[in-house]
């Protein structure tokens, strides 16, 4: 069955490659979600992807403890750039052609991005891995992903967590907590809902990119998901 998107952006938090751990990389789950990857990717759907860098470094958490935040923004988007050559690793080793692409330059062991090019490496068939964020500090890889959905003219933004949607609170602290099948941008805004920060969603709103939010770590979530599968949210 071919899958109902052309191009899609998936967003995988660094977080969620930290397995069962409190910090950095599960290979093995880096591999699980490689693989759902590569067989989107396989049944003929364009695929780009930013990875956050949480598992391994946040400047604001680095602030919040003395260091300079714009320094440790800096970090923080060099964490995204390891998590990307992992996840390149993972793909390539499925026989999946991809590119990481950084917003910093760093010609030694990624292309800069430059959106012609990402487009054409997609129009490809080839998976295109964003790094390093926006390039800039004070902001997230939330806003990343909005961003580069954006720029590649992409029919949806998937992001991948730990939990199966957007909740009314934390599902994982709270048992009363109930989860929206779908809810507008304004919602999202007006409630302070705990999905992307404000930048991403409004950026999203004013290109009308819409955002799916689901649960990664479940075997074959993202192509189930891309044929709607559920549970997960939407948020157009
Ligand atoms: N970051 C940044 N600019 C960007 C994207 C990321 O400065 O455009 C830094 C920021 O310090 C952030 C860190 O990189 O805390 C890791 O990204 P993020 O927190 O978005 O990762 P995730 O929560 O998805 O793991």
């Amino acid at each position: 069955m071919t899958l109902p998107y052309r191009r899609v952006l998936l967003k995988v938090s660094g977080e969620a490659l930290m397995g069962d751990g409190s910090f950095g990389i599960d290979p093995t789950v880096v591999k699980t979600i490689a693989a759902d990857v590569a067989e989107v990717a396989q049944q003929g759907a364009q695929v780009c992807l930013v990875i956050g860098g949480g598992n391994i470094f946040r400047g604001v958490a680095a602030a919040a403890k003395g260091m300079d935040r714009t320094q440790g923004d800096y970090a923080g988007m060099l964490a995204t750039v390891i998590n990307a050559l992992m996840m390149q690793n993972a793909l390539e080793a499925l026989n999946v052609d991809t590119r990481v692409m950084s917003a910093i330059q760093m010609s030694a062991i990624a292309e800069p991005y430059i959106r012609r090019r990402a487009v054409r490496h997609m129009d490809k068939g080839r998976v295109v891995i964003f790094a390093a964020g926006t390039g800039n500090p004070f902001f997230t890889t939330d806003t990343a992903a909005a961003l580069r959905a954006s720029e590649m003219e992409c029919d949806a933004l998937f992001k991948g967590t730990q939990v199966d949607g957007v909740y009314s609170s934390d599902p994982r602290k709270d048992a009363a907590a109930q989860r929206y099948d779908t809810l507008t941008y304004m919602d999202v805004l007006s409630r302070d809902l705990n999905v992307m920060d404000a930048a991403a969603i409004s950026l999203a709103r004013e290109n009308r990119l819409p955002i799916i939010v689901f649960n990664i770590h479940a075997p074959g979530a993202f192509q189930d998901v891309m044929r709607g599968k559920g549970p997960f949210t939407r948020i157009d």
